[in-house]
């Protein structure tokens, strides 16, 4: 039996993020009756993030969640690779923001690279990894993924991120245009995070 079924019988998980949003998130797909922990609540540091994957990033913050608190624990690292631009910003498309966070420097960074290429509508994609790790030091990594392409100029004010540039494949509207409902049924997150839904469903 896969060890991940093992999660089913938990009484406490830690969710190794610090971003309420994906706190939420991942709540609302994993079994009610399991109490679920903070960093905060164990004045937990963020390790260093120098992987050069997103499943390699997740790793590295669920195992160190493990290892110091001695709970399952469970972590994501996500990001946008631009097919134009060799995959960037990837696993760096948090830093591309900046200190401040801004995302319209992101955005504007994007469009100049990619309008001295004459690529503005070059096609991408959002990536999730997720990483559920034990304190016996092992772990396991899912990956969910949705293809899109950019469009510019940004529209939309739903999201966050790079929502307002990326529009998924099939549709016309921006992720920042798009429900958050409907976004949540369609995302790398969700496809990632599904992936271990099932090992809850079964004893
Ligand atoms: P993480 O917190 O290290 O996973 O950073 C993920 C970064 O990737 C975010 O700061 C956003 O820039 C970008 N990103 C990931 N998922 C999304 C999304 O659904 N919409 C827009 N941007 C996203």
């Amino acid at each position: 039996m896969h060890k991940l079924y093992s999660l089913k019988k938990a009484k406490k998980i830690l969710i190794a993020t610090n971003n309420p949003g994906k706190f939420v998130e991942l709540k609302e797909i994993l079994p009610k009756k399991i109490k679920y922990h903070k960093p905060k609540d164990f004045n937990l540091k963020e390790p260093v993030e120098n992987g050069r994957t997103f499943k390699a990033n997740a790793k590295i913050k669920s195992s160190f969640a493990a290892k110091k608190t001695g709970l399952i624990s469970i972590s994501d690292d996500s990001g946008l690779e631009v097919d134009a631009l060799n995959k960037r910003p990837g696993v760096l498309s948090a830093r591309w923001a900046g200190p401040s966070k801004n995302f319209n420097i992101a955005i504007k960074k994007i469009y100049n690279l990619l309008k001295k290429k004459n690529k503005l509508n070059s096609k991408a994609r959002f990536i999730c990894a997720i990483s559920v790790a034990f304190p016996d030091g092992s772990s396991f990594e899912y990956q969910g993924k949705i293809e899109g392409s950019l469009s510019f100029p940004a529209r939309g004010k739903r999201g966050f991120g790079y929502d307002p540039i990326f529009v998924p494949k099939g549709y016309f509207k921006t992720f920042a245009q798009i429900s958050k409902i409907k976004k949540n049924k369609i995302s790398h997150r969700y496809k990632a995070f599904i992936q271990i839904k099932k090992f809850f469903k079964f004893s």
